[in-house]
């Protein structure tokens, strides 16, 4: 099992913000940002590179799952930024799909 699918599992407890059929929400232990979590499919793409025509439907749900936990954790009029960070140059750390959900505070562009 992946970290982030001991976490889905309640294996490993995280502070779960919001669950679907198929995703979950989590804060991430190390907060860029004052509001900082996670979406993860509970079955596990290693990362987007890897995602096929099939996972199509799952991208989607993950998306739409991200905005509403965003809304729900009160940044739907501050605004927020959807990261997903895809292999060494990426900086992916955990190879298990997940968007980083991060708002609270102004971004910066261009992104380190
Ligand atoms: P990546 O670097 O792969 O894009 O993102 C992995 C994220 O998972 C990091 O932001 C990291 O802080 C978070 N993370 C790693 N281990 C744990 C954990 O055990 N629990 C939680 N909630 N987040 C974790």
């Amino acid at each position: 099992m992946t970290l982030f699918e001991k976490i889905a599992a309640k294996v490993i407890p995280a502070k779960i913000l919001a669950e679907g059929d198929d995703w979950i929400a989590f804060r991430d232990i190390a907060p860029q940002a004052p509001v900082h979590f996670l979406i993860v499919p509970k079955r596990c793409i290693p990362r987007i590179n890897e995602a096929a025509p099939s996972d199509a439907a799952l991208l989607g749900t993950l998306f739409a799952a991200a905005a509403s936990t965003a809304r729900q954790e009160g940044l739907g009029e501050s605004g927020y930024r959807i990261v997903i960070n895809n292999g060494p140059d990426g900086g992916e750390t955990v190879p298990h799909l997940h968007l980083h959900v991060i708002g609270g505070r102004q971004m910066t562009w261009p992104p380190g």
